[in-house]
């Protein structure tokens, strides 16, 4: 069970701090609904943990910064055939340490993500976020790969039909 964590953040990129470890998928509540629960399919040695690092540090010109790391493995729900589909995460993001929002729309490289600096920062509800802001929207299997649902016939038919319309209208007809 992780054990819920939380910084001051400031003083985490001011003294290089790093934090390190694993967390479960289960544990993060605002995911659930995007994820499908381990059954037949994954592998049982295999965990849906996420290794984490987190660190602090001050760029080059001096600004506190946040560094998260996450890297695992999750499984998400395909949108064609609504089954699991194994998906690897990997994420780094940089995150700039903001005293207030004012402050982030000065800087210059807009390609860096800003929070509001806090004393009290959920580390958790941090990871839980950058994976949100990660996770593809509508995951699907590549073409071809999807299985077909428990009542298989429904996507197997549309599959069929998407290939070669024609086909299924004169099997219809000569039936
Ligand atoms: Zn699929």
């Amino acid at each position: 069970m992780f054990e819920r964590q939380f910084i001051d953040s400031l003083d985490f990129a001011n003294n290089n701090r790093e934090l390190r470890g694993e967390i479960a998928m289960a544990e993060m509540p605002r995911l659930q609904d995007k994820l499908v629960v381990l059954d037949v399919g994954f592998e049982h040695d295999r965990k849906e943990e996420i290794n984490y690092s987190l660190r602090g540090f001050r760029d080059r010109n001096g600004k506190p910064m946040l560094e998260v790391k996450l890297d695992g493995l999750c499984q998400l729900r395909c949108q064609r055939c609504l089954q699991g589909l194994i998906y690897p995460l990997k994420l780094v993001s940089q995150l700039l340490l903001v005293q207030n929002w004012d402050e982030s729309s000065v800087v210059e490289e807009d390609e860096i993500d800003s929070i509001l600096v806090d004393n009290h920062l959920d580390v958790l509800a941090l990871f839980e976020e950058e994976i949100l802001l990660n996770l593809p929207f509508a995951p699907r299997h590549p073409v071809g790969v999807c299985r077909p649902v428990k009542e298989g016939y429904v996507v197997e038919e549309i599959d069929r039909i998407d290939k070669n319309p024609f086909a299924i209208l004169s099997e219809l007809k000569y039936k």
